[in-house]
């Protein structure tokens, strides 16, 4: 992975650079961002650097003996450790990241923005939670005792640190005094389920949310025939969340905004043999497509409460600017307030597996009491 291939973070990736220009990489460091941040990434490309033996303008150089190990998640002195389970045939507590390294190299390659639950699919872990246990700990601290094999530098790579629990007590020793050269790298989401004792002993960097163009930019680069304004759809409601934004722009072919158009018309005319067609077709799509919609509604509703306060359309896409506008005519702030709320309780419904179909409903319904509230209504008919 080189910095090149991260989309933003130009502050970030200054700062770490400068740190191995300047031979100053802290033994210790955690990097930390929500999910769906580049932090991985980030700490793939800060090591790639680090090993690299021909530097170039603040990049690996992605061609010489190490950076080709590195960035196959090959090199002998790059280390992973991450949250597992137990290894078929094998008891959990014997088993390690090592036993999952080729699945690592695979899924970190095809998306190294992944979440916990992506890597959990990946490994077959929906039943189990995934942990980073006492032997991985052990092995860590043995391997970092030893010599390097090529590099001078030895590099530890922890994703989700939070999955240590009070196993992380067995590293402070090797955080606090690691062997020369050795640089331990957390990468971690959630600053309040690691252990404060390990964190007072790391450097903090914190890696921010990718900006929606970025995002954009970074998705459209990798698939170049993706329809623009699903690709739009997708990030804004993705909210800098670039695993997120890539599952939903990849995995979907609805037109959300299209798809919410004719549900704010079908529920206001409480036309239910109409909308019942429109239910089920949204429920052919399955669970995931339904929270997609759901949430592209929330995501819908927060920018056109902005443009309400505003008149700024400049978050709004072309086609949900026409949508906004005709929308003025029938829903005020009140309105968006009552509708925002509306779709919470079906996205948590459909979540806690209420049958989509009465769910969906039962909220047409609702929605086409409010829309129909205190008329201030032009016509939605020509909308
Ligand atoms: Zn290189």
């Amino acid at each position: 992975m080189q910095f090149l291939s991260i989309p933003g973070q130009a502050k970030e990736k200054k700062q770490l650079v400068t740190q191995v220009d300047q031979d100053r990489v802290p033994h210790a460091q955690i990097l930390l961002g929500r999910p769906g941040s580049p932090k991985l990434a980030i700490a793939l490309a800060y090591a790639c650097y680090i090993l690299c033996l021909d530097r170039k303008n603040g990049d690996a150089c992605g061609v010489c003996k190490s950076c080709l190990k590195s960035m196959q998640y090959k090199h002998p002195d790059l280390h992973f450790a991450f949250p597992v389970i137990s290894k078929e045939g094998k008891k959990r507590e014997d088993t390690t990241s090592q036993d999952f390294l080729d699945k690592w190299r695979l899924a970190v390659a095809e998306n190294p923005y992944m979440d916990l639950q992506a890597w959990s699919q990946y490994i077959g872990a929906e039943k189990s939670q995934p942990n980073i246990n006492t032997r991985e700990c052990n092995d860590m601290i043995k391997q970092l005792g030893m010599r390097s094999f090529e590099s001078p530098y030895k590099i530890q790579i922890i994703w989700l640190p939070e999955y240590l629990g009070k196993e992380g007590n067995r590293l402070l020793k090797m955080i606090e005094e690691p062997t020369d050269n050795t640089f331990i790298i957390l990468v971690a989401e959630n600053q309040e389920r690691i252990l404060n004792t390990v964190i007072s002993r790391c450097q903090l960097t914190k890696i921010s949310p990718v900006s929606d163009e970025d995002a954009k930019e970074y998705i459209s680069s990798r698939n170049p025939s993706i329809n623009p304004e699903i690709l739009s759809q997708a990030v804004q409601m993705s909210d800098g969340d670039l695993h997120k934004a890539m599952s939903i722009a990849l995995g979907s072919s609805v037109d959300y905004s299209e798809l919410l158009l004719s549900w704010m018309r079908l529920s206001y005319k409480r036309d239910f043999s109409e909308l019942n067609n429109w239910i089920t077709m949204l429920n052919s799509k399955g669970r995931e497509d339904i929270k997609h919609f759901i949430e592209y509604a929330m995501s819908f509703m927060r920018e056109y409460a902005f443009f309400l306060q505003t008149e700024d359309v400049s978050r709004l896409s072309e086609s949900q600017q026409a949508t906004a506008k005709n929308m003025t005519k029938i829903m005020d702030m009140l309105k968006v307030e009552s509708v925002a709320k509306l779709l919470q309780e079906a996205l948590r419904d459909i979540m806690r597996n209420v049958n989509p179909r009465i769910c969906l409903m039962a909220k047409s319904i609702e929605l086409g009491d409010i829309l129909r509230s205190k008329d201030q209504v032009k016509s939605l008919y020509d909308m």
